[in-house]
């Protein structure tokens, strides 16, 4: 059962090489890779939260997408850039260079295939900029590849049940995730736990209305790990998020395997290109 939330029909590691070579218009099929993280989400919430809601937002994208759009999910990665939680047990955490080269790795593999479009949907706020900086550096090497990075909640959703100290402080463990690991999975959710906790004012208002403009570790929040208000949080809500989510990336997928997107004349580049001296052009 390594596909979890993805569709079966719809995991690629479950095709034959065989299978997947005779794949066709493989430059237009969309690959899904689900980034998650391994850190604590306070005292209501599993380790967990930030793998299953990347993998189950992906695989409920995939599960909605009609036959005439072809996707195929990835495993997750699981673990990831968590060093921010590393003051709590169960936190386990790769560190940037780990995250960079591996989703490197994947990416080349992928490409190695004869797959061209590849979306990373990641549910970690602590790490969209190694996954940023690999798919960029992708793009370096391969012309026509097309490599995206994006937060699982950055597509559109109905956020009028949060509160505005909810919408302009939580970051970790609040309402929405709360929320979406009671539809995701119910019984890892403990409730009778739950408690708030914000950070402080930024003191430099200049720079920021609302999260700190400085780095900072859960823990310097306070001694739950939470950084938000899971309490009011409901099954319905969470149904709610994962539909409009799912939709919303279900629609993404469908635009991404419709996209003509720029192709660069040299396709691919060696090491000494993209690192190394480059002509410019005018
Ligand atoms: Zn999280």
């Amino acid at each position: 059962m390594l596909h979890g939330f993805t569709p079966k029909e719809r995991f690629l590691p479950y095709l034959s090489w065989v299978d997947i070579d005779a794949l066709e218009d493989k430059e237009n099929i969309v690959i899904v890779l689900p980034v998650g993280a391994i850190e604590q989400h306070g005292p209501h919430l599993p380790c967990s939260v930030d793998a299953t809601v990347a993998a189950g937002v992906a695989g409920k994208a995939l599960s909605l997408l009609p036959n005439s759009i072809p996707a195929y999910g990835i495993p997750p990665i699981i673990y990831g850039k968590s060093d921010e939680h590393i003051h709590f047990p169960g936190t386990i955490t790769l560190n940037g260079e780990t995250l960079l080269h591996m989703v490197q790795e994947i990416g080349e593999s992928v490409y190695r295939a004869g797959f061209r479009k590849l979306l990373m949907v990641n549910a970690h706020g602590g790490q969209p900029q190694p996954l940023e900086m690999a798919a960029r550096e992708l793009r370096l090497r391969h012309g026509d590849y097309m490599v995206i990075a994006r937060s699982a909640w950055s597509v559109a959703h109905d956020s009028s049940f949060f509160s505005d100290k909810e919408k302009q402080l939580s970051m970790h463990a609040g309402h929405g995730e709360t929320a979406i690991m009671m539809a995701l999975d119910p019984d890892s959710v403990k409730m009778e736990r739950a408690e708030a906790s914000y950070p402080p004012p930024f003191p430099c208002p200049t720079l920021t209305t609302g999260r700190p403009a400085a780095a900072w570790a859960s823990y310097d929040f306070g001694p739950t790990g939470v950084i938000g208000d899971p309490t009011k949080a409901t099954l319905e809500q969470g149904q709610q998020l994962l539909a409009q989510l799912g939709e919303q990336w279900a629609q993404a997928i469908t635009e991404i395997y419709q996209a003509d997107w720029i192709k660069r004349q040299e396709v691919s580049w060696g090491r000494g290109h993209y690192q190394g001296h480059i002509e410019s052009r005018k």
